[in-house]
Parts: structure tokens; sequence; C-alpha cells
């Protein structure tokens, strides 16, 4: 049996199956309704992420399951492990899954994050936000994705905290203290089922309205720093004894310190510029990975920025394709929404050409 379970139908699942169809894999996804992975599936399974029937089904119609989302239960993944591997490990997706929770673990492995207090009311917030002088930024502790769920102090108008934690659904929060950083970086960064490790080269992200905008290869942040964020990501993928690629998000302060913000137990949009400037892409490094190949390459033959095509961006689509070093990549999604990531476009400068 070569087939492989994907949980969640949306654009990382689809490179995920994509890149697995190339090595000689079929993939099943389970997602409810539409979705732009089961174009390339061999079959969809219509259900809920934590529907026990449609669990069982993927157990039997897999050899190994995956994630392409780190909100899916964590239970039902430690179930679904008994019956067939599941890659990256729960444990990973419960660290990942609850900012607080993931933020002592990082900080217990001797890795630096920005500081943070849980704050459960408007006392708590308005407390915690004089600890750290006025500034910093509210996170709802789970399901926050592209930004949402968070509110930034920024220290200039007054705070006004009354009624923040019911604006916030009165879900349990966490402040961070607000960072000045020089910039973000992530790492994409793969561990394989005998333990061996793969990093890509650090990419400069820039967001905007909280959503990646633009992931850009070099990212121009020094040798130490560099391989301060390895070092960083060998220990988390060690401490989880995780398989399969993980992303990490780092800020990098004025004073050149690297602090973690957050990890991602899966592919990574800031790694999609892999599949256009590697030999392996994230996509390929974590098939292999999950299937107990060896990692392949992640050295870079071309310097890239990747760009997200964001709502109506898509319709640029034609234009880029005029664009000698664009290497473009659609979602295959049939509606563009305001914020909806639709695709993405690398801009590719192959290495030694001026
Ligand atoms: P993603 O879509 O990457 O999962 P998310 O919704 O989980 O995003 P974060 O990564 O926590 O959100 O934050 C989004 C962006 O907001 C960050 O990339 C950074 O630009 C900014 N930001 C978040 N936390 C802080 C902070 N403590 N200080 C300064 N800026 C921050
Ligand atoms: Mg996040
Ligand atoms: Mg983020």
């Amino acid at each position: 049996n070569s087939t492989i379970g994907i949980i969640g139908g949306g654009q990382l699942g689809r490179m995920l199956a994509m890149a697995a169809a190339r090595l000689g894999y079929e993939c099943v996804v389970l997602e409810k309704g539409g979705c732009p992975t089961r174009d390339v599936c061999v079959e969809q399974i219509d259900a809920a992420y934590d529907d026990p029937a449609a669990l069982a089904k993927l157990a039997e119609r897999a050899s190994v399951v995956t994630y392409e989302f780190e909100n899916v239960p964590v239970g039902a993944m430690e179930e679904l492990a008994r019956h067939v591997p599941v890659y990256p490990p729960a444990k990973a997706l419960s660290f990942s899954q609850d900012r607080l929770v993931e933020k002592r673990f990082i900080n217990e492995h001797g890795i630096a994050t920005a500081p943070f207090v849980p704050a459960d009311s408007d006392e708590e917030i308005a407390d915690a936000l004089a600890r750290f002088g006025g500034r910093g930024v509210l996170k709802t502790r789970r399901m926050g994705y592209d930004g949402k769920g968070q509110r930034v102090f920024d220290g200039k108008t007054e705070a006004k905290v009354d009624g923040v934690f019911s604006a916030m659904g009165t879900v349990p929060l966490i402040l961070e203290g607000f960072i000045d950083f020089s910039c973000e970086i992530s790492i994409i960064a793969a561990r394989s089922l005998d333990g061996s490790v793969a990093f890509y080269d650090p990419a400069r992200n820039e967001h905007s309205d909280g959503i990646l905008r633009r992931s850009t290869v070099p990212s121009q942040i020094s040798d130490t720093v560099s391989a301060q964020a390895r070092e960083a990501a060998r220990r988390i993928l060690n401490a989880l004894d995780y398989v399969g690629v993980l992303g990490i998000e780092f800020f990098v302060t004025k004073d050149q310190e690297l602090l973690v913000n957050e990890i991602a137990p899966r592919v990574h949009n800031s790694g999609h510029w892999t599949e256009a400037a590697c030999a392996v892409s994230q996509f390929e490094q974590h098939i292999r990975a999950i299937c107990g190949l060896p990692l392949g390459a992640t050295s870079r033959h071309s310097d890239c920025v990747m760009e997200n095509l964001i709502g109506d961006e898509i319709d640029d689509l034609p234009q880029l394709a005029q664009k000698p070093n664009a290497v473009l990549h659609h979602y295959g999604k049939r509606q563009a929404r305001p914020g909806r990531k639709m695709g993405h476009v690398t801009y590719l400068k192959p290495l030694g050409s001026s």
C-alpha cells in the first residue's frame, strides 16, 4: 500500500498531494465539502476531522497519515495513530495549538520568545500590559491564523482594555510584549524517520494586515543569526521526536537577538519558494520524511522572492506569466475573497547571474 492520507484540504494539502504523485504515491484527503486538494487526490472523505467513521476509513485506506492544518483535534490524532502511523507526531500538534503551551515549551528548551503572560480578564490584560510598558499584542491562545484573533496595543493611543476580554470572544488569551523587530525570518526544517535533519536557508518575511505578503531569500541576516535559527530548529525537532517538515517563525530584534514567534508542524507558506528555487521542495521533503525515504537536498539554485497572490490579485496571473523569471502557482480555488490566499509567484535570480 502506498497511499498517503492527508487531513485538511487547503492549498498546502494540494501541494503535498502533487509532490506525493511525483514520488509515486496516491493521496486520500479528509475534508468537508469542496476543497482545492481533492482534484489531485484519488479520493476525498467528506467529513469532519474528528469523525470516527471517517478516521477509521482513512486508517484503512492509507499506510501513513499527515495533516496540512494544525488545528486538527489532538485526541482524534492520538486515536488514529493506534491504527496507522501519523506524522508529524500528535505531540507536535498539542504544542502548536496553544500559544501559551507553545511558548513555555520553547523557553524550556532554552530558546527565547517574546515575553508573555496569560490574560483572562480585562484586569489581567491591564496588569499584563502595564508590565510590558503599555505595548503588547493580545492574541487568542488557540485557532488564530493570518493575524486573526489579535489586538495590538501600540502604546501611542491610550489603551482601552474595558470590554476587550469579551470583545475577543471570552476565550483564553495571551498577551505578548510588543517586539520592535528589525525583521522577521522563518526557517523550514525537516526530520526523517531515522532522525536525520535538514534545513532550508532562512527567508525574510514581510506581512501586511497579519497576512504573509512576501518571502525573500537570502534573508540578509548574519551567519551567526542564521546558525542560531538552525540550532533552535534542531532542538525543537529533536525534542518532539519529529517526523516531517516544520516551519518556525522568528523575530530578529534590533540587537540581533533571535526570538521564536511561533511554530507550525507542517509545510509553511514562507517555504513556498523552495518549490521554485530548490531541487527538492518542502512538499517533496515532507513526503520523503513521512514515507521513510531519505531527506533530499535543501540547497538553493537561485535567489528568489515569493509573493502571495491574495484575493483579486490572482487575476494578475496572465500578466505575471509574461515575466521570464516568474514561477507561477494557482491553488485552483473557485472563489476569490478578500484576504484569501489564491496562489503565489516566485521570482528567480539564478545564482551566478548578474
Ligand atoms: P500565521 O498566519 O503566521 O499563523 P498568526 O495569526 O498565528 O499568523 P502571528 O504569527 O502570531 O499570527 O502574528 C502575525 C504577525 O503579527 C507577525 O508575523 C508579526 O508581524 C506581528 N506580531 C505578532 N506578534 C508580535 C509581537 N509580539 N510583537 C510585534 N509584532 C508581532
Ligand atoms: Mg500562526
Ligand atoms: Mg505567524
